[in-house]
């Protein structure tokens, strides 16, 4: 019983140290996902097709051999609105708004990937 009592300053410690580590990585994720300078990169066969302020409202449709597919950016979110890929996996994944994140539509060698704009400069080191 006294076992209990020595460990409870550590439970304690660990208790502070997971709510710092948490807090950190809320305020990670609260500036990483400033989509205000972010930009949703569409690519097609792996080479860019339009790059769209994620601060606008715009929905892009896409072709290629014979696959057809609609990206719809909205208040900082891009999705696959809709798609004739066989698998559906690009529109099931639901909508993205962080740094990073990207979906991906195989059958029709569709991507959308989002980036920030602050990295416009080094975008060719990227894309190529
Ligand atoms: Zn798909």
């Amino acid at each position: 019983m006294n076992k209990r009592k020595l460990f409870a300053p550590c439970d304690f410690l660990i208790i502070v140290v997971v709510a710092l580590i948490a807090l950190c990585f809320t305020l990670f994720l609260f500036f990483q996902n400033d989509t205000s300078s972010s930009v949703a990169c569409i690519k097609i066969n792996g080479e860019v097709y339009r790059e769209i302020s994620l601060n606008q409202t715009q929905n892009i449709d896409l072709e290629n051999n014979g696959h057809h597919a609609s990206i719809h950016i909205d208040n900082g979110e891009v999705y696959f609105s809709f798609s004739d890929c066989p698998d559906k996996l690009c529109v099931n994944q639901g909508a993205i708004s962080r740094n990073g994140e990207s979906i991906v539509c195989l059958p029709g060698r569709f991507s959308v990937s989002i980036i920030s704009s602050d990295k416009e400069n080094d975008l060719d080191a990227v894309i190529n």
